[in-house]
């Protein structure tokens, strides 16, 4: 029996801050722990977990930048 690639998982995140959801096709390894970024708003995402349903829930870090 083979295991189902992680890469066909239908993974979802939705930018905490503008609502829009993230193109994550640049992240097809998308693990907790890692950073995104919002192609929207820019804003970096740490990402803190995935859901069996892939919907991926992330905290705003601040860079301070
Ligand atoms: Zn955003």
């Amino acid at each position: 029996m083979f295991q189902q690639n992680f890469k066909a998982m239908n993974t979802l995140l939705v930018c905490p801050e503008c609502k829009n959801t993230v193109d994550l096709s640049k992240y097809p390894n998308i693990t907790p722990g890692m950073v995104v970024e919002c192609n929207h708003c820019g804003m970096t995402l740490l990402v803190k977990e995935i859901a069996p349903d892939g919907n991926v829930k992330t905290e705003i870090v601040d860079e301070g930048k």
